[in-house]
């Protein structure tokens, strides 16, 4: 058996956007530079976090899920071994109230992509396989705005979307472990703003 390989959620938004540029950043590690957009949601996301340490009250998992009232928690970083991956994610914001558990990814987004999609649903794997004694009311996927906080999407995660994550995340497996060759975007906007598209063999942005 081979080793088990690594995969973090947010890695299914990069692989929707363009299969190549994932396995090039992360099987052949070329260096991503991070662009002001990435550095100023990191900035975000910390600052969400420091308001949040500032009021929260401590609670056990069991007492979280059980909530009747709005209980919320952020950053909440969980990992999962199967199917000879090891999936890691942490999820921006988890609620849970008398109706449900949101699991809430913040994005500055007012659309959920597929790959937005596929990484929210892998945090409700990673959530159903930690918790799954303690979560006895529905699990929703939830996308909100980053910076307005509305909710962009919200959905129950079901079956149907656990079996596509599935697939999703073992198609993953395979171009990682180079078993599977990656597929390049054959968008040609997505290769004008990537940051390897002088360096990728299928750039369809390439200066001559
Ligand atoms: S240049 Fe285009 S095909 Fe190559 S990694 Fe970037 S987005 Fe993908």
């Amino acid at each position: 058996m081979p080793n088990p390989i690594v995969i973090g959620a947010s890695w299914f938004q990069e692989a929707s956007f363009c299969e190549q540029k994932l396995y090039l950043s992360k099987v052949k590690k070329i260096p991503l530079i991070k662009t002001e957009a990435m550095q100023k949601g990191a900035l975000i996301h910390d600052t969400k976090f420091e308001e949040f340490s500032k009021a929260a009250v401590p609670a056990t998992w069991e007492e979280f899920f059980k909530s009747e009232t709005l209980a919320t928690s952020r950053e909440v970083e969980l990992q999962h071994t199967g199917n000879n991956v090891i999936l890691l994610g942490r999820i921006d914001e988890l609620a849970c109230d008398k109706d449900g558990v949101y699991v809430v990814d913040d994005k500055p987004n007012d659309y959920a992509y597929i790959g937005v999609r596929k990484q929210i649903w892998a945090y409700c794997h990673l959530l159903e396989n930690n918790f799954h004694e303690l979560i006895t009311k529905p699990v929703y996927a939830v996308l909100k705005n980053r910076d307005n906080g509305e909710i962009v999407w919200k959905e129950k995660y079901t079956g149907a979307h656990k079996e596509q994550f599935l697939l999703a995340m073992l198609r993953l497996r395979d171009v990682l472990s180079e078993s599977r060759k990656p597929e390049p975007t054959k968008n040609p906007n997505k290769c004008a703003k990537c940051s390897y598209n002088q360096a990728c063999e299928f750039s369809l942005a390439k200066s001559n």
